[in-house]
């Protein structure tokens, strides 16, 4: 272990501002689960996790919607270890489920620049899905929603960079039950 790595969250002051408290973000997931339990109500969808990002919230999500859905995950890169988009998406993980006349929500845990969304909605409407709607946690205000053709949202966040419940940095803080303002010039080097 880098010892320039704090060993604690507490001593870690990389952690910001808290964004989101657990029981905010609790709240308005059992809100979204509501919904969709209402609006897929007699045909289950499949929900698509986007690795890695979206599990924390897939999770809590998926057991807040009162229908017996599937779940599968797919993995896209964009961003290596660094908190900079690379501008290219890559596809790392395929999903296992045919998608052939399934309704498919797909999970995302934030939308930014919507690279991401674009290149797997082209990817996931390739397979014949009866529908196709997108759920995301979190969406910068600068997103373009409507254009991404996304239904779904928990919350609308400025451009801060964020890590926790599931957002990382180079593997870290994915963990954190909150969601916080990552502060890179307090952060240590990553190693
Ligand atoms: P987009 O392709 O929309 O620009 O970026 C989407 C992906 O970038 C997200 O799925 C997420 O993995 C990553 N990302 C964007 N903003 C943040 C952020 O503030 N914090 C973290 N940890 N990841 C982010």
């Amino acid at each position: 272990m880098d010892p320039a790595v704090p060993t604690s969250f507490d001593d870690d002051p990389a952690i910001g501002r808290v964004l989101l408290s657990e029981e905010q973000l609790t709240r308005r997931i059992e809100e979204l689960g509501a919904q969709l339990t209402q609006d897929y109500a007699g045909r289950p969808p499949l929900l698509v996790c986007v690795l890695r990002g979206a599990y924390v919230f897939l999770t809590d999500l998926a057991r807040s919607i009162d229908l017996p859905v599937q779940i599968d995950f797919i993995a896209v890169s964009s961003y290596g270890a660094t908190t900079r988009t690379s501008g290219v998406v890559r596809l790392v993980k395929d999903l296992e489920v045919d998608l052939t006349d399934r309704d498919v929500i797909l999970v995302e845990d934030i939308v930014d620049t919507g690279l991401t969304l674009r290149y797997l909605r082209r990817s996931l409407e390739a397979r014949g899905p009866a529908s196709l709607e997108v759920c995301a946690l979190l969406a910068r205000e600068s997103a373009d929603l409507e254009g991404l053709g996304v239904r779904y949202v928990g919350f609308t966040i400025p451009n801060d960079f964020v890590i926790g419940y599931g957002l990382d940095v180079a593997e870290r803080y994915r963990n954190l039950r909150y969601l916080a303002v990552y502060d890179p010039d307090a952060a240590a080097e990553p190693s």
